[in-house]
């Protein structure tokens, strides 16, 4: 079986969300939150895809500098006022219940990207990939997902994926199922393993990051939880695993008879 890491995260939500947006597939609205998480994932793409061409203008000029004093104009140059003006290009109006709580949003993002800027400059830092789709095998199933960010820093090859949601826990990162797969991934397409996962939570009182590794025993286990939600998917099993905090984000709990909020 296909699944996308986006509908093994839905699965493991609850079943049933699962069988209404991929089984149904019943259109729903953009939320606000995830507007907001798309125009800081888009902004921070085109950042990235900035740096990774200033990397290559400077192997180019290093080059050409062998032979003339030549070096190429640098397009726009990584500076805390580009970053800004990526991010209000990026911007999504849609998802939002009224043009102040969309403006606000966008005031919200400036600070934010000041904020990811001041933590971005501390470091020299190689990017390696940027908004990068996979697609690999595990066991008998196809895992696709896609890379936020890889970079080298301080000799480490670290793995950072942007979160705008709510911080969450050590014990919550260290078990996380997407960066599993992403150091299941990185071996895969790099060749190389990852000395570190990142989850960076993005908010504009500041940038939080929470840092963790796999074993190849954590590697198995992320193996096996995907083979099970594979095999109950081709069951059609989808009972409902109703919570509070999952009900209350529920883009279905309108139509759900199972809904607790
Ligand atoms: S409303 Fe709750 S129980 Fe119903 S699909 Fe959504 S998360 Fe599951």
């Amino acid at each position: 079986m296909q699944l996308s890491f986006s509908q093994l995260n839905t699965y493991q939500t609850c079943p049933k969300q699962y069988e209404f947006a991929c089984v149904k597939k019943i259109p729903r609205q953009i939320s606000a939150g995830e507007s907001f998480g798309s125009s800081v994932h888009n902004t921070l793409s085109k950042w990235g895809k900035l740096e990774v061409d200033r990397g290559k203008r400077k192997v180019k000029s290093n080059q050409l500098a062998l032979f003339a004093d030549v070096s190429e104009e640098t397009p726009l140059s990584l500076t805390a006022s580009t970053l800004s003006l990526l991010w209000h290009q990026s911007f999504i109006v849609q998802g939002y219940d009224s043009k102040e709580d969309a403006d606000s949003a966008r005031k919200k993002g400036e600070v934010l990207m000041q904020k990811f800027f001041d933590w971005w400059e501390k470091e020299q830092r190689e990017v390696l990939v940027i908004e990068k789709g996979f697609s690999i095998e595990v066991d008998i199933d196809i895992v696709k997902g896609r890379f936020d960010r890889i970079e080298r820093t301080n000799g480490k090859l670290i793995i950072i994926d942007y979160k705008t949601g709510g911080i969450r826990t050590q014990e919550e990162v260290d078990t996380d199922l997407q960066l599993s797969i992403y150091a299941l991934a990185c071996e895969e397409i790099l060749g190389e393993k990852c000395d570190e996962l990142v989850l960076m939570f993005l908010q504009a009182d500041g940038i939080t990051e929470v840092h963790t590794s796999r074993t190849e025993a954590q590697l198995n286990t992320a193996r096996e939880i995907i083979g099970s939600i594979s095999e109950r998917i081709d069951d059609e099993n989808f009972e409902p695993t109703p919570s509070e905090s999952a009900c209350k984000r529920c883009p279905y709990r309108g139509v759900c008879a199972a809904s607790v909020v």
